[in-house]
């Protein structure tokens, strides 16, 4: 009698969760008799999660959440709807660490890549991170898109080899940020994390596996990287490895003049070393106002002891500039490393005694944001809104968006809290026919501007005027800049964001890729509503 009553309650829900989402009028009905259906989910706790991301300031509900348990099923999924009269909206979900709404597919289907990194992990003859050495490429890592760069890391540990370039963050997924870029203090000298991918797998919006690289159909390969989810779903990357380091040697620097500042960050991203392994790995710089707190959830670096004279520092000064390096030793060459470092450190203009240094593990120092990202998870303040923005500025206009935006706007505001980074990059690391943009200015180097504001769910709306309001300033000012992450809400801003050329180039690519533009449509790029 039990049993009966289990059966009949277990049938009751099935039908009610397929009645649910059938009668989504959004959703085809060939799908509710595809045996695909049998990954859509629509129960309020998936809908809810998938409508939700780290910004916490867009909420677009889909109309069913995919589970997939192998890249064939994503093919089914995207071929039924291309195929379909009236095709739906689908967006695969990394980690949904995006702040816009991104990841998400009003009315459409999220495809939980996180479940599916989870399925994989349940099946034991699936082995997702695999290391492979070539003779012609050298060492690699193949990886699902679904899979995290931190775990990429453990795995790659084992054979003594890594991955050179990272987030500040790795609990991101592989598919997240190549469609992005991932760029972090490394990417000055190892580029962004999709310059070093030699191949990919992706799942186009046509519903077709296909292999991509430089060499063998470039366009998607191209397009997919930076390409903000637009062209296909990325299933595996291949990403170039190197030996790891054992440990890492990290300093920050004081500075209250940002002209200094920056010649200095300049300098150092500048200097070749004598050998492959000379020269820095690592290179940021943030702020440290009286806004915020000396340290942050970013990281936790400077002595309890020395607060008191930071903070007078900070306060005389209104804003102080932290340079922030690393290098890269192993055990047995510290003393070259100490001397390495002297000598780079040599003729730099911080403030006299502001110099902090800490010795490190790597896996310590690339996994540094975790700690702080746990502490606010257990005080319940990870999930707030987070009005982030984040640009790319020219070199030649880095001072005025200095006195402008940081000196100005955000000292009349006084609202900023949480880490303001900004840093220096080469463009020559960069890759043009790849989708990621960044400034069209002729110089050789330009700046990473991150304002990663966390607030409270009442008074998001202010951080997002001040974000209007330094966007506005860049405006009148002629400063060129571009946005990292971006979120526009026109097409003609999306264009202006790429340039004519590369514009073009993009809309073609959709077309041939996804041409009923079925993908990534939180982005807002062609499904502007
Ligand atoms: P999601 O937010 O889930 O997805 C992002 C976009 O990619 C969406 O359009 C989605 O549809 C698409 N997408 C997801 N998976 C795939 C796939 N497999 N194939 C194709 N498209 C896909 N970024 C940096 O560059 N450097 C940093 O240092 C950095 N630090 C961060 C720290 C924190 C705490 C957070 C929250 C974010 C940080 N980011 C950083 C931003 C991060 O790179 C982006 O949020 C990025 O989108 C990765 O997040 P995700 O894996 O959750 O992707």
């Amino acid at each position: 009698f039990i049993l009966l009553i289990i059966t009949i309650t277990r049938l009751i829900s099935t039908v009610g969760k397929t009645e649910q989402w059938k009668s989504s009028s959004s959703l085809p009905i060939e799908l509710s008799t595809n045996k695909i259906s049998q990954n859509l989910i629509n129960n309020p706790k998936a809908i809810e999660k998938a409508s939700s991301d780290y910004g916490n300031l867009v909420h677009d509900l889909p109309a069913a959440v995919f589970n997939p348990t192998t890249v064939n099923d994503i093919v089914s999924l995207i071929k039924l709807s291309f195929n379909s009269s009236v095709p739906f909206h689908i967006a695969a979900r990394g980690q949904g660490h995006s702040t816009r709404g991104q990841a998400m597919a009003r009315d459409g289907v999220v495809i939980d890549m996180k479940e599916f990194r989870e399925n994989n992990k349940k099946n034991k003859n699936v082995d997702n991170i695999k290391v492979f050495e070539d003779t012609k490429v050298g060492y690699y890592v193949d990886v699902g898109g679904e899979e995290l760069w931190i775990d990429v890391l453990y795995k790659t540990l084992e054979y003594g080899l890594a991955p050179v370039s990272y987030t500040d963050y790795l609990y991101l997924t592989i598919g997240g940020t190549l469609s992005n870029a991932g760029i972090s203090g490394q990417t000055f000298r190892y580029g962004p994390q999709i310059s070093s991918v030699h191949q990919l797998d992706v799942v186009t919006g046509k519903g077709e596996f296909v292999t991509c690289s430089k060499e063998n159909n470039s366009e998607l390969f191209h397009g997919v990287l930076g390409g903000l989810g637009q062209f296909g779903i990325i299933t595996r990357a291949r990403i170039a490895l190197e030996p790891a380091p054992k440990r890492v040697k990290w300093v920050r620097l004081l500075y209250s003049d940002f002209g200094a500042f920056t010649k200095d960050q300049e300098r150092l991203i500048s200097m070749k070393g004598i050998n492959k392994n000379s020269g820095l790995d690592y290179l940021e710089g943030m702020l440290l106002m009286h806004q915020g707190p000396i340290n942050n959830w970013r990281s936790s670096f400077f002595p309890l002891s020395d607060h008191h004279r930071i903070l007078s520092l900070v306060t005389q000064h209104r804003v102080l500039y932290c340079l922030e390096i690393a290098k890269y030793y192993d055990h047995h060459s510290e003393n070259n490393v100490n001397k390495e470092i002297q000598v780079l450190l040599q003729g730099l203009s911080y403030i006299p005694g502001f110099y902090y240094e800490k010795n490190v593990s790597f896996v310590e120092f690339l996994n540094r944001v975790r700690s702080g990202e746990l502490k606010l998870q257990s005080q319940g303040l990870w999930d707030v809104p987070h009005p982030w923005l984040n640009m790319f500025i020219p070199k030649s206009r880095i001072l005025d968006f200095n006195s402008g935006v940081f000196m100005k706007i955000i000292q009349k505001r006084n609202i900023t809290t949480g880490p303001v980074l900004v840093y220096p990059m080469n463009r020559n690391k960069w890759d043009n026919k790849m989708s990621a943009t960044i400034p069209d200015d002729e110089d050789d180097i330009f700046y990473a501007v991150g304002f990663l504001h966390s607030s409270g769910f009442d008074n998001w709306k202010a951080f997002d005027a001040q974000n209007r309001e330094i966007l506005q300033y860049c405006n009148d000012a002629e400063i060129k800049y571009k946005l990292y992450l971006p979120h526009y809400s026109t097409q003609e801003e999306w264009t202006n964001h790429f340039g004519p050329k590369k514009w073009k180039t993009f809309l073609q690519r959709k077309y041939e890729f996804d041409p009923r533009m079925i993908l990534a449509p939180g982005q807002r790029i062609f499904n502007n509503n």
